[in-house]
């Protein structure tokens, strides 16, 4: 094994995936005192080593996991980690944290490079209550209840029991009824947990409030924003940035689907019509093996941007940093993973030929590029940067790498494959709104009864709704919320997705303009990690920080004009 150490302080080899072998360490760490600013940095390095091995482990083990989940040992040896060494890694973060904060040599760190990570951990001491403790237990198990009651989901359907998963392939069927009869079926399941869910839901909520009151907040919309260290935006900028995607997506999204309807051949757009082609086309298959998606993957950057081409074929050449084939027993989705102490990046995903696994391929690319961007920090903690960024860095090379398609697809195909990826973007940003803007409503009404509720998400569905005939189905269209579960499980995480594809939008814009000077603005910003507040960063790559009206509006058009031009 490679590392790359900054200090003794921790084995090259320690095995870091039991806590007896971690725990020495981290109690060496909280007896230290510090007599000057200097033993505090040092400090500061020691302890990022440490975090580091930790994070490799369960990397490690999270790899080893996914990449072979019939193996029982090495499922057994992830849960393990997860039970025993990650709470233990949750609470001694916590007091290292408040060593930090509360020392008296604080303030004379460098404010450039320290501000942004103290005043995250600043946070995290201030509004941490030993009596939230117990209700945040609850409230996890609350979400395990629900992710339950989702997991058992079964239909029959086309002679087999399947999975809601399986049963999403049957929405892309060109025969209207086999898309009716699989979408009512998976409706129908999902309606007889309905009550439950909103049982489930309806305790979280009085729960999570009463978390907020404890920490000192009025609402728990203000404490998570303190939580998920949103200081750079406010509840309110998130309000008008529903509002802007009202205005300026929904014309947008609307005109679509009066396409879609038209080239479907039908008089009213229902439920079931929104995922198969509306032309009749195959599928496009972009590439025939995961060898095959690596050599075109990297030709692609290479035509981008040589030194970009080159960070993909360090992942391809060095090490064990790319799983990308499908196989049985691998499992589904794709992710960008770090090894934190190698300081190497790693890529899983399902390749399977579809056009799916391209976007995968080039979005797990950004981010990794990311992490080498933003390697050579000494602190762990700067090694990355929050979501809102993060996934500028990924969502960008989705559409930066459209003038390089030719690499997978006839001409014709490039027009369809670009149309049906923008198509993607005008479409989720309503849903970003709806969910965001429902989880908002839900948080300040804390006291609101289950049809309160209901009536909310029915008229957020009129201003995001976007064209789609729900008559017959009032019950189904009530309950649809529950297969988000995000506001079950992870409560306000899903907007900074919209904010990071406005970034991504901006930089794609960029690009077109001058690709040069885009890609360099675009490693510039990535190269610092999380050492900047979000406006920072943003702008570090020539990019806004900003979700305005007059933000959404300027790129809409560009995607407009765009989705015309790919008609
Ligand atoms: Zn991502």
């Amino acid at each position: 094994m490679t590392t790359m150490m900054i200090t003794n302080f921790v084995p090259a080899d320690i095995d870091a995936t039991s806590w007896e072998n971690l725990q020495p360490y981290y109690q060496t760490l909280l007896d230290r005192k510090f007599k000057c600013e200097g033993c505090l940095e040092q400090f500061l390095l020691d302890r990022s080593e440490l975090d580091a091995a930790a994070a490799e482990a369960g990397s490690n083990l999270y790899i080893a996991m996914t990449c072979d989940t019939e193996n029982e040992e090495v499922k057994n040896a992830f849960l393990s980690f997860v039970e025993n060494v990650e709470p233990e890694l949750k609470k001694v973060g916590f007091e290292l944290n408040k060593k930090v904060v509360s020392s008296e040599h604080v303030g004379k760190l460098d404010k450039e490079r320290y501000t942004v990570l103290l005043r995250d951990w600043f946070a995290d001491v201030e509004i941490f209550r030993e009596e939230n403790v117990p209700l945040q237990t609850e409230d996890t198990k609350l979400g395990q209840e629900y992710s339950e009651l989702c997991g058992a989901m079964m239909v029959d359907f086309d002679g087999e029991k399947r999975t809601m998963p399986q049963m999403g392939m049957y929405q892309q069927d060109q025969d209207r009824s086999v898309r009716e009869a699989s979408w009512r079926a998976v409706a129908e399941r999902r309606l007889e947990d309905r009550s439950a869910m909103d049982a489930i839901f309806d305790k979280m909520v009085v729960n999570r409030h009463q978390t907020a009151i404890n920490a000192g907040f009025e609402e728990y919309r203000g404490y998570m924003f303190a939580v998920k260290h949103r200081f750079d935006y406010t509840p309110e900028d998130c309000l008008a940035f529903h509002e802007a995607i009202e205005n300026e997506c929904m014309p947008i999204v609307r005109k679509l689907a009066e396409e879609r309807k038209q080239a479907l051949g039908l008089d009213t757009l229902r439920p079931w019509d929104l995922a198969v082609d509306p032309h009749g086309h195959a599928a496009l298959k972009p590439f025939d093996s995961a060898d095959d998606l690596i050599e075109k993957t990297s030709k692609l950057f290479h035509r981008m941007d040589e030194s970009l081409g080159e960070m993909f074929d360090s992942m391809r050449d060095g090490g064990y940093s790319l799983d990308l084939a499908s196989r049985k027993g691998k499992a589904p989705g794709g992710y960008q993973a770090s090894r934190d102490r190698q300081r190497k990046p790693f890529i899983f995903m399902n390749a399977a030929g579809l056009p799916r696994d391209l976007d995968t391929m080039v979005h797990e690319a950004g981010h990794a590029f990311h992490y080498m961007l933003c390697r050579h920090d000494d602190l762990v903690w700067l090694r990355g940067a929050p979501l809102e960024f993060a996934e500028v860095a990924s969502m960008s090379m989705e559409s930066l790498c459209y003038p390089f398609l030719d690499e997978f697809y006839s001409p014709e195909e490039i027009k369809r494959a670009i149309r049906k990826h923008l198509e993607g973007i005008v479409s989720v940003l309503p849903w970003v709104a709806t969910i965001d803007a429902f989880q908002h409503w839900i948080y300040l009404n804390p006291e609101h009864t289950c049809e309160e509720r209901t009536a909310q998400w029915l008229e957020l569905g009129e201003r995001f709704g976007g064209g789609v005939d729900w008559s017959g189905l009032e019950s189904e269209h009530e309950a649809v919320w529950h297969r988000q579960l995000h506001p079950f499980e992870v409560p306000f995480y899903y907007v900074e997705y919209g904010i990071a594809q406005l970034g991504a939008l901006q930089m794609w814009l960029k690009y077109r303009e001058n690709p040069t000077a885009a890609i360099k603005d675009y490693k510039n910003g990535l190269s610092l990690g999380a050492s900047r507040t979000l406006p920072e960063l943003f702008e570090a790559c020539g990019l806004k920080f900003d979700f305005t009206t007059s933000m959404v509006s300027t790129l809409m058009k560009t995607v407009a004009e765009e989705l015309d031009k790919h008609a």
